[in-house]
């Protein structure tokens, strides 16, 4: 017996030795975060670093090209990251109720994290302009929705003037406890690659996720010794771009609802992390981005657009990679966020009403 399961144990061995407990408790002594905390988590994080071959080939040059997978959150995004730290700390404080201004995920993750907290969520939305997974996610997590017609950055304007007069928690990127749970993603990547890559790849919208990001590359780099930090690339689409063409965009359009946002709050931070790391912001065509989410999707990981902008930078700047780099794209949300996107774009075949007889069916595939 005790032959036996020494054999087993070499031949399948023990990856999952420690249950994962949530980014909180993992990166504890990097959160601002005491005992008193009350840690609301749905073990959120640790999501896989996908090693993409299709693409690494598209790339070429002998570059390896990464996706860090943060669909596979709890509520399919990497908001997550930052709503476990930033309803911890409303918790903490005594706040009984959060607000967010959203284009859908933070809305997702808020009422997620606020309802399992026991707080009360209020979210605003632009009517018309949210995935429809993500307004499922919104109804169902017991969130209060308020849809206006106005875009995001009108959605936004209202909850900081809300929420800096009445008792409730603003809990968009301006929240500083969403920006130190988000930078645990990078401490993910350079725990996974042993380093860090040659460029991070990352969509933009209020920029809150880039900062975080570099924001944890540069902390690790102080434990780490030798790291190495990235050049942090960050895309924005086309219509939607005022970090890229330093303008508030008025009437911001994309395909990516996630990212259609014309004035980011975090501005001025992002453009520190651009100068600081020698980055880049450009910006990609919603052609570019779903020409991506289709490569993506062949590769077997379905990601929500505005998640693709990563690697439709990526693509568009090929030319400019130095050989055998390292490459992460972030993939910030998880394609059934929206379904709506994937049915309109796609060249699969789907043959529709067949007669259901076997002899039909093998006929039209073709036998
Ligand atoms: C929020 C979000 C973004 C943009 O992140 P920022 O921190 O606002 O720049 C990108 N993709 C998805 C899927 C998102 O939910």
């Amino acid at each position: 017996m005790l032959l036996l399961s020494k054999i087993k144990n070499k031949i399948r061995p023990n990856y999952r030795k420690k249950k994962w407990p949530g980014l909180i408790n993992a990166y504890k002594k990097y959160l601002p975060v005491s005992s008193k905390t009350p840690i609301v988590t749905l073990n959120e994080g640790n999501t896989p670093l996908i090693f993409s071959q299709k693409i690494s080939e598209l790339i070429g040059n002998d570059t390896k090209v990464y996706l860090k997978y943060d669909g596979l959150n709890p509520t399919g995004s990497f908001k997550d990251r930052g709503m476990t730290m930033a309803i911890s700390k409303a918790k903490e404080e005594g706040s009984e109720a959060v607000i967010c201004a959203s284009t859908g995920n933070t809305s997702a993750a808020a009422a997620a994290y606020a309802s399992r907290g026991g707080l009360k969520s209020f979210v605003l939305i632009p009517d018309g302009f949210v995935a429809q997974g993500k307004l499922a996610q919104a109804l169902m997590y017991g969130a209060e929705i308020i849809s206006i017609q106005g875009n995001f950055d009108k959605a936004l304007e209202i909850v900081r003037d809300l929420s800096s007069n009445y008792p409730i928690n603003l809990v968009n990127s301006v929240n500083p406890y969403r920006i130190q749970g988000q930078k645990t993603a990078a401490f993910e990547i350079v725990d996974d690659l042993g380093f860090a890559p040659d460029w991070l790849c990352i969509p933009m919208g209020n920029a809150g996720n880039i900062t975080a990001y570099w924001l944890g590359f540069k902390e690790y780099s102080k434990i780490k010794r030798n790291l190495k930090l990235p050049i942090m690339m960050g895309f924005q689409a086309e219509g939607s771009a005022p970090l890229v063409k330093n303008i508030i965009v008025k009437n911001p359009e994309t395909l990516a609802t996630a990212i259609r946002i014309g004035n980011p709050v975090n501005r001025e931070k992002a453009k520190k992390v651009k100068k600081e790391s020698k980055g880049d912001f450009q910006s990609v065509t919603d052609k570019e981005i779903i020409d991506a989410y289709k490569i993506l999707a062949k590769e077997g990981v379905f990601c929500e657009p505005a998640s693709a902008a990563s690697v439709a930078g990526l693509i568009k700047n090929k030319n400019r990679l130095k050989k055998q780099s390292t490459i992460v794209c972030v993939l910030t949300g998880n394609g059934l966020k929206d379904p709506d996107c994937a049915i309109k774009n796609n060249e699969a075949i789907f043959r529709k009403n067949l007669e259901p007889s076997l002899d039909n069916i093998i006929k039209t595939l073709g036998y």
